[in-house]
């Protein structure tokens, strides 16, 4: 895939492997046609045993919020105004006080929260919900990266101090590396400037992944809000002593836009390859149908198939009246893993053929091995799959001593930086890159700032972002 048309390229394939279908009458609000659908629902899967595991329950809250409710934390109002969609009328009446469509879910959820939250012993609350969120996206849209209607994760956690929330991003970040590796999905946890970080928050960090293209694309966020939401929505609690204190609270945030992630990153001139832990299909079954043997054919790949439905995998056998290559092009262009084919020859040696679709290599695999076979495979596509994606963002990252120096460079460039905005500035404004943020792990590492060669320990990062 050349990058000079990544985006050509990534418009064609998510068309043609009918992932989504963006030509619904409203730009920007896409459908999730069937094997579309099959691949978020498996992202959707992996994050709910995350929660699970890190005592996070789901719930759901309603897709209006009143305006009276948005509008309660300042900041945030402001970071959202020009992006809501309003609904003004129920049938012909004006409403008496107009509703949004969430944009994102704190006004929604912390009206409830300062309800259920009386005591300490309700903390630490941790919440989470798989919802849709709308934003007016003015920009060019581009599905799962930038669209109207998002497919949206978002945990939102109430503690009762700054240590227990700040212990809680600890556990975000965990989760976090548990996660993109099942994606094999390299990312950057970058602390943002304060002046871009997430309206109403106190902190915010930014989860950057880059595209083949050279862009980094944001694909979650993480926020410490202090208690600057529990002011306002009056989230209070009594400790042991009897006093009654603000909680403090974090949210945890991700997209459709891992998805797009995904796609980007380890996709190849033939098109998707998906990781073994989010393909809808694991495993193709293509049986090699010859005059006479059929019927015999057929049987013997509904057997396997089902053998490996039950050893749990997700198989599926294509019994279409196509020509075999004319299948495997189709699977190829899906990114299914691992491919078999049975043909009558094969069926006599008690083989079947297994193809990689990251590799491309050809194995001929005795029956008697072939799990083994399946499991190492699924295994070896993971771990080379974000090799080759941790190689990419590694080597994209350029230090550079000067402004001058960045000029030209393409990825992400690194550099140090005195912590002034003004110096930043002339960052984005020199190269026209954006300001990603700090490394949020500490990285102490003496230099001098980029633009006015003040003496300083904090590096910084920029790109080109989606
Ligand atoms: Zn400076």
């Amino acid at each position: 895939m050349e990058k000079a048309n990544f985006s050509e390229w990534y418009n064609d394939v998510i068309e043609r492997a009918e992932l989504s279908d963006k030509r619904y009458p409203i730009k920007g609000m896409n459908v999730w046609r069937p094997y579309g659908l099959k691949v978020i629902q498996r992202i959707d899967d992996l994050i709910r045993e995350e929660m699970e595991r890190t005592g996070h329950d789901e719930a759901r809250f309603p897709l209006l919020i009143p305006k009276t409710e948005f509008a309660k934390e300042g900041e945030h109002i402001k970071g959202f105004d020009s992006e809501v969609y309003w609904v003004t009328h129920g049938g012909l009446n004006k409403l008496d006080v107009p509703m949004l469509l969430r944009p994102t879910s704190e006004t929604a959820m912390y009206p409830m929260f300062s309800l259920w939250i009386r005591s300490h012993t309700d903390l630490p609350l941790k919440i989470f919900q798989i919802v849709n969120v709308f934003r007016y996206e003015t920009k060019m849209t581009k599905s799962f990266i930038r669209v109207r209607e998002i497919h949206f994760f978002e945990a939102h956690t109430a503690h009762r101090d700054l240590e227990d929330a700040e212990a809680q991003i600890k556990e975000d970040l965990e989760i976090l590396r548990r996660f993109a590796t099942k994606l094999c999905i390299p990312y950057l946890v970058l602390k943002r400037p304060d002046w871009d970080k997430f309206a109403g928050a106190y902190y915010t960090l930014g989860i950057e992944t880059l595209m083949p293209d050279g862009k980094t694309m944001q694909l979650g966020s993480i926020h410490q809000y202090q208690t600057n939401f529990s002011v306002p929505y009056e989230i209070k609690y009594e400790d042991e002593h009897g006093e009654h204190r603000y909680a403090h609270q974090t949210t945890y945030g991700m997209s459709e836009r891992l998805l797009g992630a995904v796609i980007g990153v380890h996709g190849d001139e033939k098109g998707i390859v998906f990781p073994p832990a989010i393909a809808p299909y694991q495993i193709v079954i293509v049986p090699i149908l010859v005059k006479d043997k059929q019927e015999m054919v057929m049987a013997e790949a509904k057997q396997l198939r089902d053998k490996l439905l039950g050893r749990g995998y997700r198989v599926h056998l294509d019994d279409r009246d196509m020509r075999p290559g004319a299948k495997y092009y189709d699977w190829e262009l899906k990114g299914v893993p691992l491919r078999i084919e049975l043909g009558p020859r094969d069926i006599a040696d008690r083989k079947v053929v297994v193809v990689r679709r990251d590799t491309g290599k050809k194995a001929f695999v005795k029956r008697g091995v072939l799990w083994l076979h399946i499991q190492e495979n699924l295994k070896g596509i993971e771990r080379s799959l974000l090799k080759k994606a941790e190689e990419r963002i590694f080597t994209g990252i350029t230090e550079i001593g000067t402004i001058e120096e960045g000029k030209g460079k393409t990825g992400i460039l690194k550099m140090h930086w005195c912590g002034a905005e003004e110096c930043a500035r002339e960052v984005e404004v020199g190269l026209e890159f954006t300001i990603l943020g700090t490394p949020y792990a500490e990285q102490r590492d003496h230099g001098r700032c980029i633009h006015c060669r003040k003496k300083t320990d904090t590096v910084v990062f920029a790109a080109k972002t989606y």
